[in-house]
């Protein structure tokens, strides 16, 4: 086995890529990774809430995150480079889902389905909630799903710099460069050419450019429904802390509107806007009004304690939301012989990285999946309009 292959986007997806192809014992290839910004100051990996959950509604996303908490438990060694370990500071505090009456139903039957396939999730009646989160208000909750382990968040930042240095001390290479079209000879992708003139040959092109995937796209012609769609995440701080500190989890509220822990004594939280005031492109200028108008009182709605919050700072960064069904895009389309995509996570991709480089890698080096099969999050929906619902989008 030894492809030349070209990585389109040097994130936390096409970081881990890298890896997971450089670790095959039997790959003797090329791993050429084109970032055009190695400080990475738009990319989604940069500007990420980081969270990790195996709170998903279907067994394909579910196992994915299985696989990712337990890579990530280990990655100080599965990662470190001349034994030094990345520290990546996973804390798993949960996730606490909330439904009123009306969502039960659908939490019940996403609990069942997590329980099956493994996931130490808990089912918390009304009394409960109010026992072990004294400072939430549930006066309008019927349960709530708790992440009891295999939850929480982590520095996502240091895990795609700890999956490029060890795909780099593996042999990638990285390049910093712009790739701005492909050469094509039938239905296979020749070379990647870059904007300073130059050319790249490959055997395997892999498009992991994250928000920007559909104009890669296009330049095949392949019509991926991929946007970059504006998240703003607000921090802010509370007189009053929450207690027991260390055990506050990523709350999500049936609004959608969440919040987090951070360090010792901040938070995080924000919403998805609406649908139709999601626009494509926005500048990533943070939306204060939308932390004015919904969060806050949201927030101070369902954790009194919050009225008081002061928010401190704010971002933005790109979700790279798939308009289709909001998961990720896995695999060749059918019209190429050797693009790969690994693009659409959709507010979930950070943690889906470890499984996803691992599936794109033996995808890549052996044609098929040999460990998770991540086959449902095929291009074969996409071309077929059939989504592929995934209810616990964030
Ligand atoms: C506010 C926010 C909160 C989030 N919260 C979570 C969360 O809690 N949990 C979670 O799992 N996920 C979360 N995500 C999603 C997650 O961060 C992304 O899905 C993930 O980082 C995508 O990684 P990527 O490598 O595909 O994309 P990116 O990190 O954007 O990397 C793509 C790279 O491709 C490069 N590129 C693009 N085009 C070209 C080109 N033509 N030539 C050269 N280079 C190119 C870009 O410069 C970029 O560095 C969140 C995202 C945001 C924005």
């Amino acid at each position: 086995m030894s492809p030349r292959i070209v990585i389109l986007g040097g994130g936390v997806i096409g970081s881990a890529i890298a890896y997971f192809v450089c670790r095959d014992p039997a790959f003797r290839g090329e791993v050429t990774v084109i970032e055009r910004d190695p400080t990475y100051r738009e990319a989604s990996s940069a500007l990420s809430v980081n969270s990790i959950r195996q709170q998903f509604s279907t067994a394909v996303n579910i196992e994915i995150s299985r696989f990712a908490i337990g890579f990530l438990r280990e990655a100080h060694a599965r990662l470190a480079v001349d034994g030094k370990s990345p520290t990546l500071d996973l804390v798993e505090p949960g996730y606490l889902f909330l439904a009123t009456h009306a969502g039960v139903d659908v939490l019940e039957r996403n609990h069942a389905l997590q329980r099956t396939l493994g996931a130490d999730i808990a089912l918390l009646e009304t009394p409960s909630l109010r026992a072990r989160f004294p400072w939430l208000s549930v006066h309008d909750i019927a349960a709530g799903a708790l992440g009891l382990s295999g939850e929480g968040w982590l520095d996502g930042y240091g895990l795609l710099q700890a999956f490029r240095s060890k795909a780099l001390s593996l042999g990638a290479r990285y390049i910093n460069a712009e790739a701005i079209c492909f050469s094509t000879s039938g239905r296979r992708v020749t070379s990647v050419a870059l904007a300073d003139g130059s050319e790249i040959g490959c055997d395997i092109a892999v498009n992991a450019a994250g928000p920007w995937a559909a104009a890669v796209a296009r330049w095949i012609g392949v019509d991926l429904p991929v946007r970059a769609r504006k998240r703003s995440v607000f921090v802010f701080t509370c007189p009053t802390p929450l207690e027991p500190r260390d055990a506050v989890p990523l709350v999500v509220d049936p609004s959608g509107v969440w919040f987090r822990p951070e360090g010792h004594d901040r938070f995080l939280g924000g919403v998805s806007p609406d649908a139709g005031e999601d626009p494509d492109d926005l500048p990533l200028e943070p939306d204060l009004e939308l932390f004015e108008e919904i969060v806050w009182p949201t927030l101070a709605a369902r954790v009194p304690a919050f009225e008081a919050l002061r928010r401190t700072r704010a971002w933005a960064g790109y979700y790279d939301f798939n308009t289709l069904d909001q998961n990720a895009i896995l695999g060749l389309h059918p019209e190429w012989e050797n693009v790969f995509f690994a693009n659409g996570f959709s507010g979930h991709g950070m943690q889906q990285s470890p499984a996803v480089g691992r599936g794109i890698a033996e995808l890549v080096l052996h044609g098929g999946y040999r460990t998770l099969d991540l086959t449902p999050l095929g291009f074969d929906r996409v071309i077929a309009d059939r989504p592929f619902v995934e209810m616990n989008v964030i």
